[in-house]
């Protein structure tokens, strides 16, 4: 039987970025399992890549705080480009409500260190960008260093560094079960046979309740659908925008290629595993989009582009970080309610601090760990999209 001194489960993001942060903290005998034939098939593979650091709770902040500087100086670090394109969040508030929800939340954000959030008027917004309708908006906050990553480029920057520092990835491999002894975790038990090990994280994205029900946990992760529209080329709107987000529905949009990339949280979506794209998807998203810019009106869309990924849910949109009490060995990194590639970076480093000393600065870990959940430390975060 093969050993290794950790076994990630999941080789997204998530996994290759705990994969590196290990390595880079010394620990070499590191083995990734994944079931496919290639990682990236996840959730990480569907992403937006949106990243951000205008969220409304102090750990979420903090958590991008660390991950947004990571992704600007990810290729030289890791020598591979993570895509990052720091071209703004900007939301626009279409009630009084919303913006003092916005001002609120930029003050918690720049107690904490963020420099380049700012409160933004609907005149600067109409100069910005004047395909806007903005008749009811009475304001918005942008974040100029918020923007994109390629999730799959910055996947794959993690896993090839890890690897050329000890780490191995095993594909084609599905994790069966997880075998215990006395003093805790003892093997992960997988299509390709056992790998014995005394330390187990479940990076299984949108499968995360699967691998914890192995150690006998019961994970509060629940799979909801999410789908994204991409348009054919489109001049008419300028490609530096920003993420643009509508608080009055929540339909967002950013350039992408071309076109725009166009997302939309349905609240008639239903949680399961639903990985096929709805086309009546396209006519509910595009009401939304030409609200917003009447010139969206004319976006070609072509549905065999558009595609359907997973958010991994938890009841109040905060991951499950670190230790499971009662099952030794066995770590969490699940959860991320459509956050996971922004904090993935923050995400290794935390795994990485908590394995291999059992504390970590970067945030305090108690908030998000699962006895939260049966001690009713719940954190709400509201600024989910
Ligand atoms: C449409 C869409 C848009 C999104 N937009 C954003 C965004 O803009 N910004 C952002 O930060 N996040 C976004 N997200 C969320 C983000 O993609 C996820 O939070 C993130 O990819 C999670 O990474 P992961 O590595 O945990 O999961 P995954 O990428 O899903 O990886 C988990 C891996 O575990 C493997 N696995 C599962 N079970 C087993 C098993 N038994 N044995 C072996 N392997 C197993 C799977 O095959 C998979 O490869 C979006 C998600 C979707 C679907």
């Amino acid at each position: 039987m093969n050993t290794a001194d950790v076994v990630i489960v999941g080789g997204g993001i998530v996994g290759s970025s705990i994969a590196w942060h290990l390595t880079q903290q010394g620990c070499k005998n590191i083995l990734v399992i994944e079931r496919e034939t290639h990682q990236g098939k996840g959730s990480t593979g569907k992403s937006m890549g949106g990243v951000r650091a205008q969220f409304s709770t102090p750990v979420n902040i903090q958590m991008s705080l660390y991950s947004i500087p990571f992704y600007a100086e990810f290729e030289q670090r890791l020598g591979h480009p993570s895509g990052y394109r720091p071209q703004g969040y900007l939301f626009l508030a279409t009630s009084e409500k919303h913006l003092a929800y916005l001002r609120t939340n930029q003050e918690t954000q720049k107690s904490l260190g963020l420099t380049t959030a700012h409160m933004i008027t609907r005149e600067e917004v109409q100069e910005l960008y004047p395909q806007l309708r903005l008749d009811d908006v009475v304001g918005g906050a942008f974040c100029s260093t918020d923007g994109f990553v390629d999730p799959y480029s910055a996947m794959n920057g993690f896993i090839k560094s890890a690897c050329e520092h000890g780490a191995t990835v095993c594909k084609d491999t599905l994790v069966t079960g997880i075998s215990r002894d006395s003093a805790g975790i003892s093997a992960v038990e997988t299509t390709r046979g056992n790998f014995s090990t005394r330390i187990v994280v479940n990076a299984a994205g949108a499968w995360a309740a699967e691998i914890a029900a192995m150690v006998g946990i019961e994970l509060p992760v629940i799979p909801l659908r999410r789908q994204l529209v991409p348009s054919e080329p489109f001049a008419d709107f300028p490609h530096t925008a920003p993420m643009i987000i509508d608080m009055s529905n929540g339909f967002h949009f950013r350039p992408e290629a071309l076109g725009f990339l166009l997302a939309w949280a349905d609240p008639d979506e239903t949680p399961g595993y639903k990985m096929s794209f709805d086309d009546g998807f396209i006519e509910k998203i595009l009401v939304h989009a030409a609200n917003r810019v009447p010139i969206f009106e004319n976006l070609a869309i072509n549905p065999k582009r558009a595609w359907a990924g997973l958010y991994e849910m938890t009841p109040d949109h905060h991951p499950i970080l670190g230790a499971i009490e009662g099952v030794p060995g066995f770590y969490c990194a699940n959860g991320f309610s459509g956050h996971g590639v922004m904090h993935a970076p923050a995400t290794g480093k935390i795994l990485a601090d908590l394995i291999l000393r059992g504390t970590t600065d970067l945030i305090d870990a108690s908030l998000l760990n699962y006895s939260r959940f049966a001690e009713g430390r719940e954190i709400h975060e509201s600024a989910v999209l």
